[in-house]
């Protein structure tokens, strides 16, 4: 589906089969010269043909098109990947710029998973599924870096790069000041709420995460244009909402730890989910990598607020209440 959601700005819904987040939204800026698609879907023929069937009835060449991809996740990178070519600007923020420049293969995250109690079978498994395995490209094109502040021009709008980290570590937003309207990629959604996963060391995505959430309440904004789903008007009350639900779910993993010791996997087995399955048992494991990921998100915010502490053993990373202070 297309529409103009703006003079000069449209939406194409690309879709993705077989996922919980079932389109993903590009977004594309006509303009004389060179038009400006923002986030672009998988590396797979359904995103290739939506895409290109879009931008026909928009009428936008794609070979007088650049690119402007919020963060790295393949859904919104990967077609981009295959499509641009070495004409082709591509805009991406400086950290997950440098991630995907480094990239060697999945070997770091796998053993992360499994230092968080990921069973062995289950890390090949889900990243035999993964999206970013599956529907990746291996192109990697020149990209542009993008900085916070950072102005990009393009259909009579001057878009304001907004760095809001935590869904990814550079994940990047698009404002328009004078029109008030905020590209969020994945930063602000609404019916969902954004995955905010920990897959390395040294991060905590969930303190930058809600800072980032701060920074974009302190801005002016009377229409978001996110990654998924439908478009929010109520900002400050969408970001009101996001922030409770983590909140909810500090106190909830806090509680679970009352029961002793846990790993980021059984964490995860014991949160609550909102995904319809009966048991951790019957979760599908994609979907337990990713509640492992944002379990653990959540176990290094209260390890660096000094609440939990954690321990190894067997080759094992443990999590478990801080001793109380007498
Ligand atoms: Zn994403």
């Amino acid at each position: 589906m297309v529409e103009e959601v703006l003079a000069n700005l449209y939406r194409i819904e690309i879709p993705l089969p077989g996922s919980p987040l079932g389109r993903v939204n590009s977004y594309v800026v006509k303009d004389a010269k060179r038009n400006l698609i923002i986030d672009t879907g998988l590396n797979r023929k359904e995103c290739l043909e939506a895409m290109l069937a879009g931008l026909d009835e928009i009428g936008v060449e794609l070979k007088r098109s650049d690119f402007y991809i919020t963060h790295l996740h393949a859904d919104h990178f990967a077609l981009a990947r295959f499509l641009s070519d070495d004409n082709t600007k591509v805009y991406m923020n400086e950290p997950d710029k440098t991630y995907i420049e480094n990239w060697t293969s999945w070997e770091p995250v796998e053993k992360f998973y499994r230092l968080n109690g990921f069973p062995s079978d289950e890390v090949d498994a889900a990243i035999r599924n993964h999206p970013g395995e599956k529907y990746g490209s291996d192109r990697i094109p020149v990209m542009s870096a993008v900085k916070d502040g950072d102005i990009i021009s393009c259909g009579g709008f001057d878009f304001t790069a907004v760095a809001t980290p935590g869904h990814t570590p550079g994940h990047m937003c698009l404002y328009e000041p004078a029109k008030k309207f905020l590209l969020s990629g994945d930063h602000i959604l609404i019916d969902i709420t954004p995955n905010i996963g920990c897959w390395m060391d040294g991060i905590d995505p969930l303190r930058l995460y809600l800072e980032s959430l701060e920074k974009v309440y302190a801005m002016q904004v009377e229409l978001v244009l996110p990654g998924h789903r439908r478009l929010v008007t109520d900002c400050k009350g969408r970001i009101t909402e996001l922030r409770r639900h983590h909140l909810e779910r500090l106190a909830e993993v806090l509680a679970i730890l009352e029961s002793g010791p846990q790993t980021g996997y059984q964490t995860a087995s014991r949160m609550s989910w909102d995904i319809d399955c009966s048991s951790w048992a019957d979760f599908p494991v994609p979907q337990k990598w990713f509640a492992t990921s944002e379990a653990i998100a959540h176990l290094r915010y209260l390890e660096e607020e000094g609440k939990i502490v954690r321990s190894e053993h067997n080759g094992c990373r443990f999590y478990s209440r801080a001793p109380k202070p007498v």
